[in-house]
């Protein structure tokens, strides 16, 4: 068991080192003065020091920060960066498009769009795909359209999900059992509980008595959770939830945005499941916005039937630079040369050795923590046993130890997502890039436990 005392003591002394070491970062955050929270996003106040790290460049799995430290980078941007910085293909397919051909954003279709989704239906199995900037927006239009399609109000989503800031999604499991409002939602357009749906993760039942009320469009699920850490589906959840959304009449939307560390067609050609829409942002870019949902022929052809429905203009669908020659010929360098099926094994093997490592420490300590791993993804939890769902995960946080660990490795040259204890590997990432935080780690766990 973790020592309070000891652990807030650690905690003081990495921040002051942390402080210490990074002046210029520590400047420049005292003198934005003209940001929202001094951060260009706010959620980049999210960390364990007094400030942020300024950036200064990144290449593959390594990041450079202003002061001149270099870093092994596990938070790869919160999956945005899982093909590595700046991986040379997509740079090269960017400087084309933007620099030699021009026409980042013109209002005309590339070609690039077909190859792009010709490749999203080998590796995912859907055959009509629509493309966004942002997983957020593609997870907003897919819900819009289903919505249409069905005629039903809700949509279910599980406690402590994440798909970006979308209203129908903030909505959890209260401790009296009942849905209620995310706490934090921030200026609500409306009670989330009268458009949504919410079961826990890995619960049948509570799915089912949902969805018997008739009135749930789809659920909007990560096959595994991700973003309250990784909660993994056990056997037979992910079938019992197709059997049930098929016999309540629901459509199945699964956001592969983060779960697509899984392997080359994310969870669903991992797992072998059979959404009716897929979901996927951030890595598919490279780096570069860019987002996809997809669809069967036949559903496509059912929206496109419907001549009430405008699609074309102001109908609530789609964004002016979404699908553009940009983006989607860096989702074509992405898929084609970075994220290839060859690359997913290398990444998998390296997620493998970085789990084996952090089993190894939570051993020989014999501490009381877990590790969840998904693919090329693997995280440490402070729980004996890994949580099953969303309430359990929310609840086994630990705010001291996440930050202690994030500033003691963030010292010794290693960055772990800032929101939790999450690792991801790039195709750049080695295996010495593993062992160096293995070594950061060892030392950090091995000044805690003494
Ligand atoms: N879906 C999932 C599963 C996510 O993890 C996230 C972001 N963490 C999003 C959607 C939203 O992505 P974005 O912020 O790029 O819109």
């Amino acid at each position: 068991m973790v020592d309070r005392g000891r652990l807030a003591e650690l905690l003081q002394r990495e921040r002051e080192q942390y402080a210490q070491r990074n002046p210029l970062s520590g400047k420049a955050y005292a003198s934005a003065e003209h940001l929202f929270g001094r951060v260009p996003m706010t959620w980049m106040n999210m960390r364990a020091g007094a400030f942020p790290l300024y950036l200064d460049s990144a290449r593959g799995a390594q990041v450079c920060d202003l002061d001149g430290h270099d870093y092994v980078d596990f938070s790869l941007g919160d999956t945005a960066a899982m093909a590595g910085h700046s991986p040379e293909p997509v740079v090269r397919a960017v400087q084309r498009r933007f620099a030699e051909l021009g026409g980042a954003t013109a209002m005309l279709p590339t070609e690039d769009a077909e190859w792009v989704g010709a490749e999203l239906t080998r590796r995912f199995g859907l055959t009509r795909w629509s493309f966004a900037l942002t997983a957020t927006d593609a997870n907003r239009w897919a819900i819009r359209i289903v919505r249409a399609v069905t005629g039903k109000p809700r949509i279910l989503v599980n406690s402590y999900c994440y798909h970006g800031s979308v209203d129908e999604s903030l909505i959890v499991v209260g401790p009296d059992g009942e849905a209620r409002s995310r706490e934090g939602n921030v200026g609500a357009p409306y009670d989330v509980t009268q458009t949504s749906r919410v079961a826990e993760f890995n619960d049948l039942e509570g799915l089912e008595r949902e969805l018997a009320h008739g009135d749930v469009a789809a659920v909007l699920m990560e096959p595994a959770l991700t973003n309250i850490g990784i909660v993994l589906p056990q056997e037979g959840y992910l079938q019992g939830v197709r059997e049930l959304t098929r016999r309540h009449d629901t459509l199945l939307i699964n956001d592969e945005t983060h779960t697509f560390s899984a392997g080359p067609g994310g969870a669903t050609r991992a797992w072998g499941l059979d959404p009716d829409l897929l979901v996927i942002g951030k890595a598919i870019g490279g780096g570069i916005p860019a987002a996809s949902y997809g669809m069967s022929a036949e559903f496509a052809e059912r929206v496109l039937g419907r001549e009430d429905l405008d699609l074309v203009d102001m109908g609530g669908v789609g964004g002016t630079m979404a699908g553009s020659a940009l983006s989607v010929a860096a989702m074509r360098a992405t898929l084609e040369e970075v994220l290839t099926d060859a690359a997913f094994e290398t990444m998998v093997a390296r997620a493998g050795e970085f789990a084996d490592g952090v089993r190894s420490v939570i051993g020989a300590h014999d501490l009381p923590w877990s590790l969840s791993q998904l693919g090329a993804r693997a995280e440490y939890r402070f729980t004996a046993q890994p949580p099953v769902n969303g309430t359990q995960s929310h609840d086994a946080h630990d705010a001291e130890l996440d930050d202690y660990l994030h500033i003691a490795l963030a010292n010794r040259g290693v960055l772990m997502t800032p929101f939790h204890n999450m690792a991801l590997m790039s195709p750049a990432t080695t295996t010495a890039d593993v062992a160096t935080h293995l070594w950061a780690f060892e030392q950090a766990v091995g000044a805690l436990v003494g």
